[in-house]
């Protein structure tokens, strides 16, 4: 189980207010854990809602974790801040189905939960990954999602696969792949360059190459420790300019077209196609 946050007092010390004014979006997403067992969730909240005066925030959460009374307060946060902090509710299904690939989940806490949030004012949007399960209710969920007062549905299409490889979910026919590597976080030409920032601090252009996955760090520290000593990549030893501008960046840069993640997120596009639908007026 990761016990390991990222820290307030870095963001604090590394993202200085004011120094980022063409910042616009910053994603809070489940990497390695939703971002609400963050026990100090609501402080980096506000620290990147100082950093500047247009800076949105995006939270994904699959809405099973704290309570009604944190959802609320949560919820306060984004009405005190109009279009500044949206909450993106990842729900599979509806009651009867959600919990299949959400496992463990408990369809009333959830339902609870979005509600106290909406209840208090809160931008709340719904996600929903589109499976063979779930998909013949999907009229349903844009009719409840609508209802429940989110603002807008986005139904996720994925090449995922199951753990065992079985069971590929829904793809879009349009899912293809390219013949190049074209790096999303810095050369896409539909939004702004991306930076990551894992919950140690390591930063990298993007959540296929977290420092903290099992599944690649190894390949990855392996590399940046072979590219000399002091390579910088994490926000506890340099700032984000020096990490950019360092031998990491640099060996990524020179290596996409070649590069294990890179190749397979984005080349042959093992990434979800997401279509938001505007809700049905009810
Ligand atoms: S996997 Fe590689 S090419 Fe794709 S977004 Fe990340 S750094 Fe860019």
């Amino acid at each position: 189980m990761n016990t390991a946050w990222l820290d307030p007092e870095l963001l604090v010390r590394r993202i200085v207010p004011g120094d980022w004014p063409s910042l616009e979006r910053v994603l809070l997403s489940g990497n390695v854990d939703d971002p609400c067992m963050h026990p100090r969730l609501f402080e980096i909240i506000g620290h990147w809602l100082s950093v500047n005066t247009k800076l949105k925030i995006h939270m994904h959460t699959n809405g099973s974790l704290r309570t009604t009374k944190w959802f609320g307060e949560l919820g306060r946060i984004s009405a005190d801040h109009p279009d500044r902090l949206r909450v993106i509710f990842a729900i599979d299904g509806l009651e009867d189905t959600n919990h299949i690939y959400r496992r463990g989940s408990n369809w009333q806490k959830i339902q609870d939960n979005w509600r106290a949030y909406i209840a208090a004012g809160g931008y709340a949007l719904w996600q929903c990954v589109v499976f063979d399960q779930n998909r013949h209710q999907i009229e349903k969920i844009k009719q409840l999602q609508a209802a429940e007062g989110f603002r807008d549905i986005r139904l996720r299409y994925s090449g995922r696969q199951w753990a065992d490889g079985a069971a590929k979910v829904t793809e879009l026919p349009t899912h293809a792949g390219h013949s190049k590597v074209i790096c999303k976080s810095t050369t896409s030409a539909e939004r702004p360059p991306e930076l990551f920032i894992n919950h140690q601090g390591d930063v990298s252009p993007c959540c296929f190459i977290d420092l903290s996955n099992i599944k690649v760090s190894d390949r990855y520290l392996g590399i940046i420790s072979q590219l000399g000593s002091n390579v910088p990549y994490n926000l506890h030893d340099a700032d984000i300019d020096s990490i950019v501008r360092g031998a990491w960046f640099d060996w990524l840069f020179d290596n996409w077209q070649t590069n294990r993640e890179c190749v397979k997120h984005c080349r042959d596009n093992l990434r979800d196609s997401v279509i938001i639908q505007q809700a049905p007026i009810i």
